[in-house]
């Protein structure tokens, strides 16, 4: 049963939606793009228009990053001092949890994830970061040094961070709010100024952070969003104006702004795609294993970058631990996000759905055993649903196995020697994260100390948390988010030295 008061409130969303375009915010004000130009925003559940929004280009960018710049140099923000700044955040994670509700509803219906995921994730997630981060202002600071210069010269060495400037966050549609809170909450502690651009399928929860970010007091100019297509990204990425790039996205996208980046040097920081392994040692708790690896590739439709889309399952266990990854994959109930019993949503287009589809025809082709799903679930005939599905008999060399799918595709391998095992997890180009199953401490440890992994999990999966770095080695980024080296990727170091003689 669908809840009413999530219905009456999806559809005075959608009333209002309706009712005129979403407009950029720039410099503090709502604005129609230079080009007059607005495009569709849909509701992946139904496939039906949300919305029109304001389709900005380059010149929009240009108008974003100068008001990004003027009040980057403006006393009002240069010169807050950093307790005023702290209050700003919390400000706005108050206003993100007044409207919680609005804004789990408003995520749901733009990104297709169960209305109880976008409460949980994006929301609580977002209050979450905006508190932790708005903690760092008054505690991120440089350090004195004990310098040895020749001659009995006496030097006083010290060093102080500077926010690095204006900084462009271009953010996918996978976890819209909460990609943007990652990017957006170090950014403002840091002192940056930001151009925020979302995705152009999950336009919306954005907007309605910048509106928050203006009630919230942040001066005119400091949080601009500009929405639209990948043109504008590319025009925020080549602009002289903009001193940092942070980017959550596809492996491809994040190479060719490395390349874009380029002109004047910017500081990029990347956040890219994965194929993380889950390895369960014949010791685990299967039960727990099972649960985890369901959740680790079936949440948010497998359309996550930390996604456990490669199960390594040692041969002891290996039937028994596909037995109970497909219970879990039966019991999921696949539906509109809107209904409170769901818990699996559709893809976010169609686009990805035949992407998915592609990938299960060339499992089957390149031999691995289908074993569940594979296919739009009978019940929903509209809407881009795609039922959870899981390969058996996988191998290494199957393209299931290798690339990214960013769908609810699990492949299943089997293994038996651990130094082969190590070997195979980490013969891919992408690093982002890992899990270990087992009751064994040594096993544990030697395991995580193996994997090339920015994260690894052990008899857990798919946690994150502010306070602690997340990122990927390899081909799956640059730098990391959270924590102090959030706030690190938002500044510069300079050192200062005072002779004292
Ligand atoms: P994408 O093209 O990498 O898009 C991510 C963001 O970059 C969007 O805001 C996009 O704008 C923008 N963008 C596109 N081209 C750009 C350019 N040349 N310069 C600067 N910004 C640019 O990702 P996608 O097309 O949405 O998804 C494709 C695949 O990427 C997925 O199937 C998945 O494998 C991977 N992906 C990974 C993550 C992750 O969390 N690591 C998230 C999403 C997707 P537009 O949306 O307007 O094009
Ligand atoms: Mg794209």
């Amino acid at each position: 049963m669908i809840s009413t008061t999530t219905v009456e409130k999806a559809d005075r969303l959608q009333a209002s939606l309706a009712a005129a375009p979403q407009r950029l915010l720039i410099d503090g004000r709502w604005v129609e793009a230079a080009s007059g130009k607005t495009f569709s925003t849909f509701n992946p559940a139904t496939g039906e228009v949300l919305a029109q929004v304001a389709r900005g280009g380059p010149a929009d960018v240009d108008l974003a990053v100068s008001a990004a710049r003027r009040a980057y140099e403006s006393p009002a923000w240069r010169q807050m001092n950093a307790m005023d700044r702290t209050k700003l955040l919390l400000r706005l994670a108050d206003l993100i949890e007044r409207d919680a509700e609005e804004l789990a509803v408003l995520e749901c219906l733009n990104n297709g994830k169960p209305a109880k995921l976008t409460r949980l994730v994006e929301v609580e997630g977002s209050i979450k970061t905006f508190r932790y981060f708005a903690g760092w202002p008054t505690k991120f600071g440089g350090e004195t040094l004990p310098v040895s210069p020749r001659g009995g010269v006496r030097i006083l060495n010290y060093t102080t961070r500077e926010p690095v400037g204006v900084a462009a966050l271009i953010i996918p549609w996978n976890y819209p709010l909460s990609m943007a809170a990652w990017k957006v909450a170090p950014a403002l502690a840091a002192g940056c100024t930001v151009v925020l651009k979302p995705a152009e399928q999950t336009p919306l929860t954005a907007l309605r952070l910048g509106e928050l970010a203006l009630e919230a007091g942040f001066p005119e100019g400091v949080f601009n969003v500009v929405t639209g297509f990948g043109d504008a990204g590319a025009a925020l990425v080549e602009h002289p104006g903009v001193d940092k790039v942070a980017f959550t996205g596809s492996t491809e996208v994040g190479k060719a702004i490395v390349r874009a980046a380029a002109g004047n040097l910017k500081k990029v920081s990347l956040e890219l795609g994965g194929k993380s392994p889950q390895i369960v040692f014949p010791d685990a708790h299967l039960g727990d294993a099972a649960a985890a690896i369901a959740q680790g590739i079936f949440f948010n439709q497998g359309q996550t970058c930390t996604a456990g889309s490669r199960v390594y399952a040692h041969r002891d266990c290996y039937d028994r631990l596909i037995a109970a990854v497909s219970d879990h994959a039966a019991k999921l109930k696949i539906g509109n996000g809107l209904d409170p019993d769901s818990d699996f949503g559709p893809l976010i287009s169609q686009e990805q759905w035949d992407r998915v589809s592609g990938y299960v025809e060339v499992g089957s082709k390149q031999g691995a055993k289908l074993i569940a799903g594979g296919r739009r679930p009978p019940h929903l005939d509209r809407g881009y649903f795609f039922e959870p599905t899981i390969f058996a008999d996988a191998d290494a060399s199957m393209r299931i196995v290798r690339e990214e799918i960013f769908g609810p595709v699990l492949s299943v391998l089997r293994w038996t020697d651990e130094d082969d095992l190590i070997r195979q997890a980490n013969d891919s180009d992408y690093g982002l994260s890992a899990g270990i199953w087992t009751n064994n401490l040594r096993n544990a440890h030697r395991a995580a100390a193996a994997l090339q992994a920015g994260t690894v999990w052990v008899n857990c999966f798919n946690l994150v948390d502010p306070a602690t770095p997340f990122g990927g080695f390899k081909q799956s980024g640059w730098g990391r988010e959270h924590g102090r080296q959030a706030m690190e990727m938002y500044s510069e170091t300079k050192s200062v030295w005072v002779n004292l003689t």
